[in-house]
């Protein structure tokens, strides 16, 4: 192998930690309860269609899109509807969700529960397209952003290439990885079905190169299937950054503020394109999805296929429960995720990981005055500031924040990993971003 492809600015390597790389994906029984958000994807909200007292079956509707920006919610179990009420999510807020009291697991008849892989592909462009709209499938990856909406690019724009995402570069994550090992014919169906909802003849799976068996076995599947093709990559992180990707797999470069679709290109995660070979093939709406659970305390790490709405505190029971010396319950990885309040928040479609950290690991330092060492901007992968844009994101100065461009940001955490400091860069920079954010979409409004 030559050398790997990789994304040119910044980066930093972390510890791979990844505990659970070798452990099948085992089916999580159904709890008695789940807890469904009808705020799962970027954009807005869902609206429940059920209400309390309602009998539902797995693969139901339950809530239809709130907007263009949206996506559908099914039943991810059978039962009746307890209530609609608030509940604690992973990020702390209280939001919306339908309750289900579980009874039994009987599904919508037009899925096929079979383990049969259906190769043949019949649907068209558009039919793929509402397909995956009504599957209720975002980006599984974490970013929850409507599947359907990335396959319909804005007019004037043609996508060339489409990307799949197996990088998984956050430390200790690994469900991406054991798809990749376990259902990999019907990824690269999934594959050839966006790639042809999006009208391209090229498809290419970037994995990074701690993954050796996920290529190999890749790629000897990819030899059937035409116009793919697995491209290895250099551990690096955030390799899995839409951007970085895009640069380490076809060397372009997506321009400040704008989406891949400017450059040609759509990304889509593992875990997405299986749901969307699920949808399409199968009949299949995403409810449930691969979580990994781990951390270096942790009896079984595991990799779960878990309903969605099932209590965080019931994967954690089931991967040997929370250790004695837990510092932080973090939802997804160490470098981006966000710690929980609580177990009791449910899995939701972005759900990832959870990742248990022991004390002496969750442990902040205290927070030094800066010493102008300029690594934060050194291991940036966009080019940024960030010394200076957590400083003037503290401040307030969000008119700054924006001139440096804190939009930009993909709030990979790098900047924080690497500073000497201990100054928690990417607190201020979320923040900041989230502020500057409001600014220009209220300007946008007037
Ligand atoms: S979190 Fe933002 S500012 Fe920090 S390294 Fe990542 S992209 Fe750069
Ligand atoms: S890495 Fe930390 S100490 Fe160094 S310049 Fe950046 S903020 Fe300052």
């Amino acid at each position: 192998m030559g050398l790997l492809k990789t994304f040119k600015i910044g980066g930093v390597h972390p510890a791979e930690n990844k505990l659970s790389a070798q452990v099948p994906i085992e089916v999580l029984p159904i709890p008695k309860k789940v807890f469904v958000p009808l705020g799962q994807n970027l954009g807005a909200p869902s609206k429940a269609l059920v209400k309390k007292g309602d009998e539902v079956k797995t693969g139901q509707l339950i809530a239809t899109a709130g907007g263009f920006i949206g996506s559908n919610i099914h039943s991810p179990v059978s039962g009746k509807v307890f209530k609609i009420d608030v509940v604690l999510d992973s990020s702390g807020f209280r939001r919306p969700a339908v309750i289900i009291n579980v009874d039994g697991d009987e599904w919508m008849e037009e899925i096929d529960r079979s383990s049969d892989i259906v190769r043949e592909i019949n649907a068209t462009s558009e039919e793929i397209i509402n397909k995956v709209k009504d599957a209720g499938i975002v980006g599984m990856g974490g970013a929850t952003f409507p599947t359907q909406v990335k396959l319909t690019p804005p007019p004037g724009k043609t996508a060339e290439f489409l990307i799949i995402n197996g990088v998984e570069c956050e430390p200790y994550l690994t469900a991406d990885h054991r798809v990749m090992l376990e259902r990999g014919e019907e990824l690269l169906i999934g594959t050839h079905i966006l790639m042809r909802a999006l009208k391209v003849t090229k498809g290419f799976i970037g994995i990074e190169n701690n993954k050796p068996d996920a290529i190999a076995h890749l790629s000897g599947l990819a030899k059937d299937y035409k116009g793919i093709e697995i491209v290895p990559l250099k551990v690096k992180y955030p390799q899995g950054g839409e951007k970085q990707l895009i640069k380490a797999v076809v060397n372009r470069e997506v321009p400040s503020g704008k989406l891949p679709i400017e450059v040609g290109c759509v990304v889509q995660n593992v875990g997405t394109t299986l749901a969307v070979y699920e949808a399409v093939q199968k009949n299949k709406p995403l409810f449930e999805r691969v979580v990994t659970v781990t951390g270096k305390g942790v009896s079984k790490p595991s990799n779960f296929l878990v309903r969605i709405g099932t209590p965080i505190g019931e994967l954690i029971e089931a991967a040997g429960g929370i250790p004695d010396d837990t510092g932080k319950v973090i939802g997804g990885g160490p470098m981006m995720g966000k710690a929980l309040l609580s177990v009791d928040a449910p899995v939701v479609k972005g759900t990832s990981g959870i990742l248990l950290m022991r004390k002496a690991e969750a442990h902040r330092k205290p927070e030094q005055s800066c010493i102008r060492c300029s690594k934060c901007t050194y291991v940036c992968p966009m080019g940024l500031e960030p010394y200076l844009l957590s400083r003037v994101s503290k401040l307030g100065n969000f008119e700054m924040a924006e001139k440096e461009r804190i939009m930009d940001c993909i709030e990979c955490g790098s900047c924080q990993y690497t500073c000497p400091a201990a100054i928690p860069l990417l607190d201020y920079l979320r923040l900041g971003k989230n502020k500057t954010g409001q600014i220009i979409r209220s300007r946008n409004k007037k």
